[in-house]
């Protein structure tokens, strides 16, 4: 099992080249604004991120800024997204905290992280490692699914999942991994149609061709 894990992990870095930074798919400048798009990706495409936060940063780059937005505003500019009400006073009450807590820099640590408005355990992995170029591994959908299709663990709880990868990968290769994972259950191999038949993973993939 750990030649095949070594193969898996340079098929994909061979598929999906560049480090954690190039393979994050949202537009951002800087750990701020990668945090709110982190936020506003919940249940969203990153192209629909994208879409709405060049506006939104024109206006509100920082957090201070976006700390003090009027609330309807900021609804109206993320609106499609989804979820906007919800995110809005998310991305607000983030930039709040930031301001009061920290001068309105974003801490590096998943542990501080957790602790503000909008922020969950994946979020925080985002950040650290695309922003701050730390270790870890952001465990969202596509790597829960990916990471048991391609029998890397055998848990459905993300925690676990993160807790079983960085068991076995190279700390700064995790995260580069785990948007590599994401980027491949995006374009082959999806919830519902598996592109078995085309994936350069097939014939080292326990569940090539049974889903
Ligand atoms: S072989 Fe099929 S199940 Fe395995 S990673 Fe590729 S697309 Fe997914």
């Amino acid at each position: 099992m750990r030649e095949i894990k070594e193969e898996l992990v340079q098929r994909l870095a061979t598929l999906y080249p560049g480090d954690a930074a190039s393979l994050c798919e949202l537009s951002f400048e800087g750990p701020f604004q990668l945090a709110v798009a982190t936020i506003l990706s919940a249940q969203c495409t990153d192209r629909i991120v994208n879409s709405v936060t060049e506006a939104l940063f024109g206006l509100f780059p920082d957090a201070k800024s976006l700390a003090g937005a009027d609330l309807g505003r900021v609804e109206t500019l993320i609106r499609p997204t989804g979820f906007y009400r919800n995110k809005a006073q998310n991305i607000v009450s983030f930039s709040r905290e930031l301001v009061e807590r920290y001068d309105g820099e974003v801490p590096d640590t998943i542990d501080r992280l957790v602790e503000l408005s909008g922020v969950g355990r994946k979020t925080a992995n985002v950040i650290v490692t695309v922003g701050f170029s730390k270790p870890g591994i952001a465990v969202d959908t596509h790597v829960i699914r990916l990471s048991g299709r391609l029998g890397l663990t055998e848990f459905t709880d993300p925690e676990r999942i993160e807790m079983d990868l960085l068991g076995w990968l190279a700390p700064l290769d995790a995260a580069a991994f785990g948007l590599r994972l994401i980027l491949h259950g995006r374009r082959v191999c999806s919830a519902r149609k598996p592109k078995c038949e085309a994936c350069p993973l097939g014939d080292i993939c326990p569940s090539f061709s049974t889903l």
